[in-house]
């Protein structure tokens, strides 16, 4: 099982045309005192024993990496106290050529476009960490076995239609996921998941968000203070 960890909400810097976060209704029930903050920790380290947590994967409704203290803090945390749980940072980052943060096991470049590939291919060829790349299925980009086999794993995600209309609209212009293409990856890249439905959290992930709760949905909102 994994820990689905959330940065501290605000607003996305990207624009990515397919974002399910875009219209959402940020409310400030978490100040960013995650540092100094002993409740979230106590939240994180419950977490991990009741639910034997594997991987810790820092993501939210926004570009994890607009909070580089959070992620800090939570990786030294989770690798001081739980060394054998590995921590893996999901990011749409993929135009920075220096993202190396300590204490991150693996990298999850998330991409919808070929040019993004090459971009995430070119910040991944220094670092130590295992590299994963998200590919978000639609016809800008080209599933290029050569290209994927530079990272150690690839999942190809199916976008999903949410209750945004322009969202919706231009979903259903762009989308071509096709199992039967994709299935032709397979024995052509080290290590391949088709991922139908990334919401699906049963039995596969839990979410703490930075109220300090576990959310077993990511439907299921905060409550207000
Ligand atoms: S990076 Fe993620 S949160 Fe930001 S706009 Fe793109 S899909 Fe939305």
């Amino acid at each position: 099982m994994n820990l689905q960890v959330c940065v501290p909400d605000s607003p996305c810097m990207f624009k990515c045309p397919f974002c399910i976060s875009h219209n959402r209704n940020r409310q400030n029930y978490f100040e960013n005192r995650t540092n100094e903050s002993s409740f979230y920790f106590a939240a994180l380290s419950d977490a991990i024993q009741k639910y034997n947590i594997e991987t810790v994967v820092i993501t939210g409704s926004t570009e994890p990496t607009q909070h580089p203290a959070f992620i800090r803090a939570v990786g030294k945390y989770i690798k001081t106290y739980y060394p054998n749980v590995k921590v893996e940072l999901q990011t749409h980052m993929v135009y920075a050529m220096s993202l190396d943060y300590k204490y991150i096991d693996v990298y999850a470049f998330s991409v919808y476009t070929s040019n993004q590939i090459d971009n995430a291919i070119k910040v991944c060829i220094p670092m130590t960490a295992k590299k994963r790349v998200v590919v978000l299925v639609n016809d800008q980009l080209k599933l290029d076995p050569v290209q994927l086999s530079k990272f150690d794993q690839v999942t190809v995600k199916q976008l999903q239609y949410g209750d945004d209309m322009k969202v919706n609209k231009w979903i259903a212009i762009h989308n071509n996921f096709h199992v039967e293409t994709i299935s032709q990856l397979f024995g052509k890249i080290p290590s391949l998941f088709i991922d139908l439905d990334c919401r699906k959290a049963e039995g596969r992930y839990l979410i703490l968000r930075p109220d300090g709760k576990i959310y077993h949905d990511w439907a299921e909102a905060p409550r207000k203070k």
